[in-house]
């Protein structure tokens, strides 16, 4: 079905951030299939790890035990807050589950009657009919019928209107802690603070989507870990297996009573070959220096980027986010800026409030940053000459 509106453009080979295409032109890959190639293409450990897990055994169904996923869940736990994982395939179903885990949690207190959920606009929590509902942008739900009951949707980062929302009939709070699709926009630790405040006050769960923002992308294996905030449930998926396509959700036991033998399920969910490219990428992640790498390359990119909006003032309005997860928002219409980073063989993504999406694999070196900077600068100089303007730069000599 057309449902996507793609770019003439096809690859057949990666390797690191390096895209081959099928013209035979090579593309520097910043946008890392939407935030989830965080190794990069081709990583060697991955490839080895799936290639022989390929040839043991690839699906045996949730009938029977699966030890690379309880591996895989003791390692998620160990490294969160969480006690209990659930395993599925994307990041919508993770939202699904992480949704059902709430809402059964307050069923599960003797409190049925509590099933809404508080979010807020702007947010992306995924495109079947209840994450569409959750994140209520009326573009997605339009023609699809009644949305899903049981969201409250309150402005972004407006506290007052989370408290008039909650009511007797409330399970749950969830946001992104570092909203992705919606452009890149940060939310202020203190305000997490206060959500966490307000669901211990009022008995509800806490809901971090971590899908976009989670697997080291902001240089902690979690964004929750640089908020000091922790969440009751918590959903991935994205980079989880590197690019196999794996999703997760993650609570404590008090937060999944309710998740009782019988009460959710999945047929792939799990399955030996997903689990061994989450072990493989957990095992590159959590070895030393990691996180310290994204870390360095993050902050050379965002002084890198600080320069870039100084020497195009008419084009780049801000620099957003954190980590590898980086918003430009721009003054002119920001596909351009997309279409323009093209034109020099490189790889960007649009979001809402017209940003430009930033997400190189978190394996980028310092050069490789440097090479997306060179790009970037001469996409945005042929933007200042299509809109009959120069860069500050260029003016000043
Ligand atoms: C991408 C995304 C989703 C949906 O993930 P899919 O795998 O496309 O279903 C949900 N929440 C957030 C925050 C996302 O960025």
């Amino acid at each position: 079905m057309p449902t996507f509106a793609r770019v003439h453009l096809a690859f057949e080979r990666g390797e690191g951030v390096w895209l081959h295409a099928t013209n035979g032109e090579r593309y520097l890959d910043f946008t890392s299939g939407v935030a989830v190639n965080a190794l990069g293409h081709a990583h060697p450990h991955l490839v080895a790890a799936l290639a022989e897990q390929s040839q043991k055994l690839w699906h045996v169904s949730n009938l029977y035990e699966i030890p690379e996923a309880e591996r895989a869940a003791q390692r998620l736990c160990a490294a969160s807050f969480a006690d209990v994982v659930f395993f599925c395939n994307s990041g919508a179903e993770a939202v699904e589950g992480a949704i059902k885990c709430a809402r059964k949690f307050q069923s599960a207190n003797g409190a049925p009657e509590r099933y809404r959920i508080v979010t807020f606009e702007g947010a992306f929590h995924g495109r079947t009919l209840a994450t569409l509902a959750a994140g209520g942008q009326k573009k997605y739900l339009d023609g699809f019928g009644p949305p899903v009951e049981g969201f409250d949707q309150v402005p972004f980062g407006d506290l007052d209107a989370v408290k008039r929302a909650i009511g007797d009939e409330t399970a749950a709070i969830m946001i992104e802690p570092l909203m992705g699709e919606g452009g890149v926009r940060a939310v202020e630790p203190s305000f997490l603070r206060a959500l966490r405040e307000l669901c211990d006050e009022h008995g509800l769960l806490l809901v971090f989507d971590e899908v976009q923002s989670g697997m080291g992308r902001t240089g902690e294996l979690f964004a929750y870990q640089r908020t000091g905030v922790t969440p009751d449930v918590m959903s991935l998926a994205k980079a989880l297996g590197g690019g196999f396509p794996v999703g997760a959700v993650l609570a404590t036991d008090e937060a999944a009573k309710g998740m009782t033998a019988g009460t959710h399920g999945s047929t792939f969910g799990g399955n030996p070959l997903a689990m061994s490219a989450v072990n493989a990428t957990l095992d590159v992640m959590l070895a030393p220096g990691f996180f310290e790498h994204v870390q360095r390359i993050a902050l050379l990119f965002k002084q890198r980027l600080a320069e870039i909006k100084d020497r195009y003032p008419a084009l780049v309005a801000e620099v957003r986010g954190e980590g590898l997860l980086i918003g430009l928002r721009m003054l002119v219409p920001a596909g351009e800026l997309v279409d323009a980073t093209r034109a020099e063989n490189m790889l960007t993504v649009g979001a809402g409030d017209n940003v430009v999406r930033l997400l190189p694999p978190l394996i980028a070196s310092e050069q490789e940053i440097a090479e997306g900077v060179a790009r970037l600068d001469r996409a945005l100089a042929r933007l200042a000459r299509a809109h009959g303007h120069s860069g500050k730069a260029e003016t000043a000599g």
